[in-house]
């Protein structure tokens, strides 16, 4: 971990020294360029290109429907709170673990600048959460104690967290050290991997099939801009992990890839019970089997980028999940305006 501080040299940062992360003297953590890691820079054009705010959306609808006695039925109004309550310390754990300990240990310049953009996106996400909560009048109480107070919730984040505060006790040196790297190589998996690749999608699937109902259509089309966000995200902790490996292949022991493994699958097991809890009899087209289903197709979907075999099989219950995931410039499906939501400069009609 490079101190931020300088000194007089006359060596000019040559761009082959560059790594992600142990950087020694000849490579310095305040300059940019030469740029190395192109496609860190590109998760950074990408990630500001998608730039959005809560506020900007809309929620009288949600208000309107969610006052309607009819509105919706007990078990509906239960997964929609358990999904809230979830992400409304979510989201927030995530950006305390992405600057408290995954910026110390990354000291290259180009992903810097990427987690510095993430790290305003997930403030982004914490808003959207909160005005939500604001609008729909839930219990604040309620959401944002959730995860300490639903056995399902805290499962899911203390699996995630596990490796997170060994990361934060870290010395410089401990990430030169096998066992030290492969630590938090576990918390980048945990955060990127599991939280924003896993346990995020239970969540979102449930939420937009209300969207596609014409139900909630403020609380979607935010849930549609963080969905996009965290694919972004999930990608580039996916790039970040592989190519820490890659300048460090002492780590990628048989070993150390079972626990990765197993860690994720655990993972999986924590998702089904948490929907469980969510969903026990189901609503209009969504049950636990076939969310289980979904995540269990997501997670060979990791397992087969973090180039570690796939474990489940399942094929993909929601393809229009991929729609949206995918969708660029095109109108929204829930009709209400343009998803790709770019800041002027960027837009190319
Ligand atoms: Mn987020
Ligand atoms: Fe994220």
């Amino acid at each position: 971990m490079t101190e931020p501080c300088f000194g007089m040299s006359k060596h000019r940062v040559t761009v082959d020294n560059k790594r992600i992360i142990n950087n020694d003297r000849t490579v310095d953590c305040n300059q940019l360029v030469p740029i190395k890691y192109k496609w860190a820079w590109n998760f950074y054009l990408d990630g500001c290109a998608n730039h959005w705010m809560p506020t900007e959306v809309s929620m009288q609808r949600d208000i309107e429907q969610w006052r309607d006695r009819n509105g919706f039925t007990d078990e509906e109004r239960h997964v929609i709170k358990r999904v809230m309550g979830f992400f409304a310390t979510a989201e927030t754990l995530v950006g305390n673990n992405l600057v408290l300990a995954v910026y110390r240990c990354v000291d290259n310049p180009e992903c810097r600048q990427y987690l510095l953009r993430q790290a305003f996106e997930e403030a982004i996400h914490v808003h959207a959460f909160q005005y939500i909560v604001q609008s729909l009048s839930l219990d604040e109480g309620e959401m944002f104690n959730m995860y300490r107070e639903v056995e399902q919730i805290y499962n899911k984040d203390q699996h995630a967290m596990s490796c997170t505060s060994s990361v934060l006790e870290m010395n410089p040196s401990d990430l030169k050290t096998r066992e030290g790297l492969q630590t938090f190589i576990k918390n980048l998996v945990g955060l990127y991997v599991i939280t924003e690749g896993i346990f995020f999608y239970g969540g979102f699937v449930t939420m937009l099939s209300f969207g596609r109902q014409n139900r909630m259509p403020g609380t979607c089309e935010q849930i549609q801009y963080i969905l996009r966000d965290e694919s972004i995200h999930m990608n580039f902790g996916i790039e970040l992990i592989n190519a820490i490996v890659d300048e460090n292949p002492q780590v990628w022991t048989e070993d150390f890839k079972n626990k990765i493994i197993e860690f994720i699958k655990s993972a999986v097991k924590l998702e089904g019970a948490y929907i469980k809890e969510c969903l026990p009899n189901g609503i209009l087209g969504l049950n636990v089997e076939l969310i289980t289903e979904y995540i269990q197709y997501l997670a060979d979907r990791r397992f087969e980028r973090l180039r570690l075999p796939q474990f489940y099989g399942s094929s993909n219950p929601f393809p229009w999940m991929s729609e949206i995931i995918d969708l660029k410039k095109e109108k929204n499906f829930f009709e209400t305006r343009v998803t790709e939501y770019q800041t002027g400069g960027a837009l190319e009609w």
